[in-house]
């Protein structure tokens, strides 16, 4: 049916290809391109011949658009979709219009250098206007709305798990059990056990910056910041037990405020231990978080790239992380004038992913949903020019194909409450 160019060899890319190739109906063709063009052929060595899918690899450096444009153009692909970082975003939208391609992401756009000024100066008038202060915001993509409608391609954004399920489950909930909701939780519990003192479970500097920043949460049509890590719940999560959660700023936040009529109060919590959170402190405090540059014997190095190298690749976890994930949303409202709770969530096991597709579990139920959206704009049953959230779709064939494609889901009408 489709062709799909695919941006990026990582974790969470190595899950998408091997979904992709699960699903030949849809890609009769994937063309996988990075920085390392030997990442990308060492997936393709795995997969072939174990596959209808046919795979051809390219060397591109997303940061140039020039050359993006010019493989896009080679290529010549239905959709593309980036799992490279959010660095990349947008050149390779404007690639994407130029050759009026599809775009799909996982993530919203923020910039490597936070000192850049004219993505400093609007970043500053947003935190003002707006009231929370992280790096990414969906604003930079947003603004490519029209540019997209009129050139009659869309672009799908955050089609990983969080954003990205979570906002489907906030779509499915609304269509099929409330009339309106009025509050959402969602809740991102990590139980695996990967052995080391500390490692990240995807792109350490991405990650590393997110659980740093201030939190914050939407309440009554506007932001409310507080600092990092300082609202702590224990749940009581199916499948894995009781964890701490600490309530972080996160993406979907921003578009489900947006998309959800009269919603009240969004938030996100994210579970970690207590050795996480003094690891990531006193890197922080010795400066390795940054991504200031600096200049260490003669060479200029950003410490926060300079961590990342000595820290576990998250690709490499898989074989040694043990136990089970467990993210969804619990939602509030009223369906024929009674109130109403439920829980809607997806346990996905750390081993049962590595056995499968080689990789654990966060990769996996990032890459799972980034193949389902890329399935869902490439046979065309979400289809309108623009540039889109994954709520702002019909839910019902991403769950199906969630159940089909390895993320099966529960509906607990009877959940525990976060406080
Ligand atoms: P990795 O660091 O494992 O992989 C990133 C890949 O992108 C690498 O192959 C890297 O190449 C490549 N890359 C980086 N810069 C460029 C460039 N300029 N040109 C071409 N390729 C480039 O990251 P993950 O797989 O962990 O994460 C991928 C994306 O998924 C991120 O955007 C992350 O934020 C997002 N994500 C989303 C989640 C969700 O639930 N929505 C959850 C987890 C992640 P090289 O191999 O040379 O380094």
């Amino acid at each position: 049916m489709g062709k799909l160019l695919i941006i990026g060899c990582g974790g969470v890319a190595g899950v998408a290809i091997h979904k992709c190739c699960q699903n030949s109906e849809v890609f009769e063709e994937i063309c996988i391109a990075s920085r390392t063009k030997e990442k990308c052929d060492a997936v393709k060595k795995e997969l072939e011949g174990k596959t209808k899918t046919v795979i051809t690899t390219a060397k591109v450096d997303a940061d140039n658009k020039d050359e993006l444009v010019k493989l896009i153009k080679a290529y010549q692909p239905d959709a593309v979709l980036n799992v490279a970082l959010p660095y990349q975003d947008l050149t390779i939208m404007d690639a994407c219009l130029e050759c009026k391609v599809d775009y799909i992401d996982t993530a919203n756009y923020e910039p490597e250098d936070i000192e850049e000024p004219t993505w400093r100066a609007a970043y500053d008038k947003r935190c003002k206007e707006l009231g929370f202060t992280a790096y990414f915001d969906y604003s930079w993509q947003w603004a490519y709305q029209e540019k997209f409608r009129e050139a009659g391609i869309m672009a799908l954004l955050g089609t990983g798990f969080d954003p990205g399920v979570t906002s489907v489950f906030t779509a499915y909930a609304l269509k099929h059990y409330f009339d309106e909701i009025d509050t959402i939780d969602i809740l991102d519990c990590n139980g695996g056990d990967h052995g080391y003192p500390f490692a990240t479970n995807f792109n350490p500097e991405i990650n590393l910056r997110e659980v740093s920043a201030n939190g914050s949460y939407w309440e009554n049509g506007h932001w409310v910041e507080v600092e990092p890590m300082s609202i702590k719940r224990e749940y009581d999560f199916p499948q894995v037990g009781k964890k701490d959660m600490y309530l972080l700023h996160h993406e979907e936040i921003e578009s489900l405020a947006k998309n959800i009529p009269g919603v009240k109060r969004i938030r996100f919590f994210m579970t970690f231990g207590q050795s996480y959170l003094t690891h990531m402190k006193c890197l922080e405090n010795v400066g390795m978080l940054s991504t200031t540059p600096v200049m260490h014997e003669g060479h200029e190095i950003v410490p926060i790239q300079f961590l990342k190298t000595l820290l576990p690749d998250p690709a490499s976890l898989g074989p040694r992380t043990v136990g089970k994930t467990n993210i969804g949303c619990i939602f509030t409202g009223k369906k024929d004038g009674k109130e109403k709770t439920i829980y809607i969530y997806n346990v996905c096991d750390h081993q049962e992913c590595y056995k499968e597709v080689g990789s654990q579990a966060i990769s996996y139920t990032t890459g799972v949903p980034a193949m389902i959206g890329s399935a869902l704009v490439v046979n065309k049953t979400w289809k309108k020019p623009g540039v889109f959230t994954v709520e702002e779709f019909d839910p019902d064939p991403y769950m199906d194909m969630l159940n089909k494609f390895g993320l099966p889901w529960v509906v607990d009408e009877h959940p525990q409450t976060v406080e």
